[in-house]
């Protein structure tokens, strides 16, 4: 990558390092290790002061797609440069990044929604064993714009922070996953909490603090000083930086929650939170819910205070005894589509093992990324597996469709992509659409398509 002169891109003023070009990166994508972050901070802020845009190198024509360095009130940003009109005779001037890069834009969807573009340009797994705590409360006598770093705002697109923490660790608990019935699995609250816990083991917050154990999954910890969480954050004082607030994290099942407060289920208190409570925006809120929220808390700005919850993600899941992320009311209708599915299998053909997936981060197919809203795979025997593909066509705007279109493709290079629609399950429908699903099922598990 490089700075290049404002509206002028042809002239070079600086190389950047791959160290510094891979920190932008890995901070768009929301894979950045804290020095990733200051190495990000460090760039935009000097292409800032340079009056100078930044060309991406993810492609190598004479013209690279840019990037501006933008000042916000207390973080620095980048905003990226695209040609004004899809017809533009200057579009090779402001090409779109790679589609590998995390700064690619995808010219079918509004830039300015958050979480529906997760479909869009999904982020690929990283291997960070890091959870961010809280950054230091901004001291209004210093100098901001030094200290704050690019925090994600409304107005950008990157997906939830501690949503991409609460994946993370879902991903690795394989709460995303259904196992095959052979293997008997057992659903509960209790058991699932227990395996995030024992998967957040692996994850640090501190060098000398697990994620895990600055968690807690009882709401009632929040408001009692005495608890063992509260404790714990007491004992962990003297390990924080001064440049990072000390910061606590609660995972509470929810029935419902607002745009800024929780409803646990474990409490009749309400749980309000400071800034926003974040959730995917899709379908109907009303049937969204239930949730498993992920909060961070800290101390009040003295670090002295009672627990005060800053943010909250909410993840919709399919119910309290699977936690089984789903994103809308609709793909709860699908997932039990699917379970039955995986019930009428087994009935059928005990020797087929049904593996049920949702994907939580983005897979690799030959054109790009993309992430399948369901995924079973399927083992009868000795056999390879066969990989199905489910989609859940369900929201309404012509945007999100068009943004589908864009990735069926790449779906389709994954293994044969299946399309439910709300009509398909609706009352009159759902048995018929129940029995063309086996059928297309057991017909790709006899005759695997070969993906091309
Ligand atoms: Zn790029």
């Amino acid at each position: 990558m490089r700075i290049v002169v404002r509206n002028s891109p042809g002239h070079h003023l600086e190389t950047l390092t791959s160290h510094e070009g891979t920190a932008l990166r890995a901070w768009y994508g929301n894979a950045a290790s804290r020095e990733d972050e200051a190495v990000a901070l460090a760039v935009i802020r000097r292409a800032k002061v340079m009056d100078g845009w930044i060309a991406c190198d993810c492609v190598t024509e004479p013209f690279q797609p840019l990037l501006a360095p933008i000042r916000q009130e207390r973080t620095f940003t980048l905003r990226r440069l695209k040609s004004k009109r899809l017809d533009d005779h200057h579009d090779e001037w402001r090409p779109n990044h790679a589609s590998s890069c995390p700064f690619h834009i995808d010219k079918d969807s509004s830039p300015a929604l958050i979480d529906h573009q997760f479909h869009i340009r999904p982020m690929p797994k990283s291997d960070r064993r890091h959870v961010d705590p809280l950054p230091a409360i901004p001291d209004r006598l210093a100098n901001l714009s030094e200290r704050g770093l690019p925090r994600s705002a409304e107005r950008n697109d990157r997906p939830s922070r501690l949503g991409t923490i609460l994946w993370r660790v879902l991903d690795k608990a394989q709460i995303n996953i259904i196992p095959p019935l052979q293997d008997r699995p057992e659903f509960s609250l209790k058991n699932q909490i227990s395996r995030f816990r024992t998967a957040a083991k692996h994850f640090r917050v501190l060098r000398t603090w697990t994620f895990n154990a600055l968690i807690s999954t009882w709401a009632a910890d929040y408001w009692d000083a005495d608890s063992r969480w509260q404790g714990l954050l007491s004992a962990s004082r003297k390990d924080w930086p001064p440049a990072v607030r000390r910061t606590g994290f609660m995972l509470l099942y929810a029935t419902s929650v607002s745009a800024q407060s929780i409803m646990p289920a474990s409490s009749a208190r309400v749980l309000d939170v400071m800034g926003k409570v974040r959730q995917p925006l899709r379908g109907d809120p009303a049937h969204r819910g239930p949730y498993l929220v992920l909060l961070n808390a800290d101390f009040e700005d003295d670090d002295n205070g009672p627990a005060r919850a800053i943010q909250a993600y909410a993840q919709p899941v399919y119910n309290s005894e699977t936690l089984f992320p789903i994103e809308s009311g609709f793909e709860r209708q699908v997932s039990h589509l699917l379970f039955w599915l995986q019930d009428a299998l087994f009935e059928m053909l005990p020797d087929l093992r049904i593996r049920i997936v949702k994907p939580l981060f983005a897979l690799e197919a030959r054109n790009g990324l993309c992430r399948p809203d369901f995924v079973i795979e399927a083992t009868y025997r000795d056999n390879p597996c066969t990989t199905l593909i489910i989609e859940a066509m369900g929201m309404e705007t012509e945007e999100y469709q068009a943004a589908k279109a864009k990735t069926l493709p790449r779906m389709e290079q994954i293994g044969p992509v299946f399309l439910l629609t709300p009509s398909d399950l609706a009352k009159d429908q759902a048995v018929t659409s129940a029995r063309r699903l086996l059928a297309w099922v057991i017909e790709h598990i006899r005759h695997p398509t070969a993906i091309s």
